[in-house]
């Protein structure tokens, strides 16, 4: 099958500050993927590459099997439907703010309406028709450009953070309309968050981004510190990293918190990147458990769920060997 996206090799500054470098990803059709991370890690400029609003300086990007040139943009921004983050709603009632589009891709304005009038429908802003955006909520405005996103029926969508300014009910109604169109459908949807559990909700396809790179897992122990005796440790300022033994380049040090062995015996003697700490929480995510354990700096530990944590009570002193193949540089 035909990848809705290949990226190879690419990189994208604004004003020489590197915002993103992707050494390779393939977005396959008809599949939901999520693009999490903090913010400022570069989700909205990689969804902004694809909605073909920038170019990579670097690298290549093919869309449907054709490589993208820069004399495509135009005509290729009409294949995607992107929901912008904060987006902007028109001085208009909401239901030109849906049609707008669609007059542009040069329905009548007959068409464009009825279409506009079922893409509230889809959001539950049915009856807000006449209203002005300035007498909209937050969640409400969000819904509308929703709509006047979903109107497109484009191939492809692209969501930057649609959970943003929604209260509990409208995201789980986002949820499933976004399942929907993959699954009746088959669109290809591609949608940032800074919410983990969100995009775990909708997908399985989870890439991790952070500093512009994808990375393995999910930034959850990451320490900034400095590389030393000829690049054999990483001090954090307050606990050393044995790095002898591990892989990539950067920075910054990121453990997979899966990787992580502990016990709440002193064990582990004699291998390197052993620390003892304390447990300050415990909690249960969608699949594992998750241990928060101060050790000089603080480490989330995810544990299988079939783990009998009766040993393990907030306060407790707990042993763990992170091990080399559970630290990456970035
Ligand atoms: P995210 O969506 O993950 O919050 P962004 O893609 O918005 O991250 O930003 C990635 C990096 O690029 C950040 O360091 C941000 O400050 C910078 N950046 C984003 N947009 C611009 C811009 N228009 N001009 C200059 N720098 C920008």
């Amino acid at each position: 099958m035909i990848a809705s996206y290949s990226i190879r090799d690419i990189t994208f500054s604004y004003l020489n500050q590197p915002a993103l470098s992707i050494n390779s990803l393939d977005i396959p059709a008809s599949s939901v993927i999520a693009l999490v991370g903090p913010n400022g890690a570069g989700k909205t400029t990689l969804l902004h590459l694809l909605a073909f609003l920038i170019t990579p300086q670097k690298g290549s990007l093919s869309f449907l099997g054709t490589k993208v040139s820069t004399s495509d943009l135009v005509n290729l921004r009409r294949k995607v439907g992107l929901l912008p983050q904060n987006p902007y709603l028109f001085k208009c009632s909401v239901l030109e703010n849906v049609a707008i589009g669609l007059k542009l891709r040069g329905f009548s304005r007959r068409e464009s309406r009825k279409m506009a009038i079922e893409g509230l429908k889809k959001v539950r802003m049915e009856g807000y028709e006449s209203r002005w955006p300035n007498s909209l909520s937050g969640g409400e405005a969000q819904r509308v450009a929703l709509a006047r996103t979903l109107v497109l029926n484009s191939e492809v969508f692209l969501f930057d953070e649609p959970a943003n300014h929604l209260d509990l009910e409208s995201v789980k109604r986002t949820e499933q309309l976004i399942l929907d169109l993959n699954r009746n459908e088959k669109k290809t949807i591609v949608f940032t968050t800074h919410n983990l559990t969100f995009a775990q909700n909708l997908t399985d396809f989870v890439i991790h981004i952070f500093q512009g790179q994808i990375v393995p897992t999910a930034p959850y122990n990451l320490f900034r510190g400095q590389i030393q005796y000829g690049g054999k440790i990483f001090d954090t300022g307050a606990i050393q990293f044995n790095i002898s033994k591990t892989t990539g380049q950067g920075t910054c040090l990121l453990v997979d918190p899966s990787k992580i062995y502990f016990s709440t015996k002193e064990e582990f003697v004699n291998l390197p990147n052993v620390f003892q700490g304390r447990i300050v929480s415990l909690s249960l995510l969608k699949n594992v458990v998750r241990i928060e354990a101060l050790a000089g700096e603080k480490f989330e530990i995810h544990a299988p769920i079939s783990l009998d944590i009766s040993g393990f009570g907030i306060g407790k002193d707990v042993w763990f060997q992170v091990s080399p193949e559970a630290i990456t540089l970035v």
